[in-house]
C-alpha cells in the first residue's frame, strides 16, 4: 500500500492553482474532469504521489456538498493497492465500513473506492488499484503528426 496522492476542496481552481504554484515553487502537471464525481482536478505530482485540488462542476458534487458543510480544505487521502477488489473484501470482512463495496471508475480510468470516515477517524480514504506498467511507451501524438 502508497499513498497516491491528497485530495484538497477548493472553491475555485482559478484562485487555488497560482496559491499552491507559489507554495511548491512549480507549475500545476495539468487538469482533467472526472465526470462521475462533478470535479475539475488540478495535478502536482510528486514522483509517485500526488496533490490533487478539486473544484465541483456542479452543486450536486461531493465538492459542492463538502465545500458548503466544512469550507475548504483537505478532503481526502489516496492509497494504492494491488487487488482492490479483494482489499475491499477484506475490509468489509474485518468490519471497516464502506461506502463502495465494488470497484467503481475514477479519474484517468482508474479503478477506485471510498471508506466510510466513521471506519477511519474521520478521513475520507479512497483506495485505487495500482496500474500494471505497459510493457511498451505509448508513441507520442506530436511525433506521429509530424511523420505525415
Ligand atoms: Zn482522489
Amino acid at each position: 500500500m502508497k499513498l497516491d496522492h491528497v485530495g484538497i476542496a477548493v472553491e475555485s481552481l482559478g484562485a487555488a492553482v497560482p496559491v499552491f504554484e507559489k507554495l511548491l515553487g512549480r507549475r500545476v502537471d495539468f487538469e482533467e474532469v472526472v465526470e462521475d464525481q462533478k470535479v475539475r482536478v488540478a495535478v502536482f505530482e510528486f514522483g509517485r504521489s500526488r496533490i490533487e485540488l478539486l473544484e465541483a462542476t456542479s452543486p450536486t458534487s461531493p465538492i459542492a456538498r463538502f465545500l458548503a458543510k466544512r469550507g475548504p480544505g483537505m478532503h481526502h487521502l489516496t492509497l494504492s493497492v494491488p487487488n482492490l477488489a479483494e482489499k475491499l473484501r477484506a475490509l468489509d470482512e474485518s468490519g471497516v465500513r464502506l461506502i463502495d463495496p465494488k470497484p467503481r471508475r475514477g479519474a484517468g480510468n482508474s479503478r477506485i473506492a471510498f471508506l466510510d470516515p466513521t471506519s477511519a477517524s474521520g478521513v475520507l480514504i479512497e483506495l485505487v488499484e495500482e496500474k500494471r506498467r505497459r510493457p511498451q511507451r505509448r508513441g507520442n501524438p506530436k511525433g506521429r503528426a509530424s511523420r505525415g
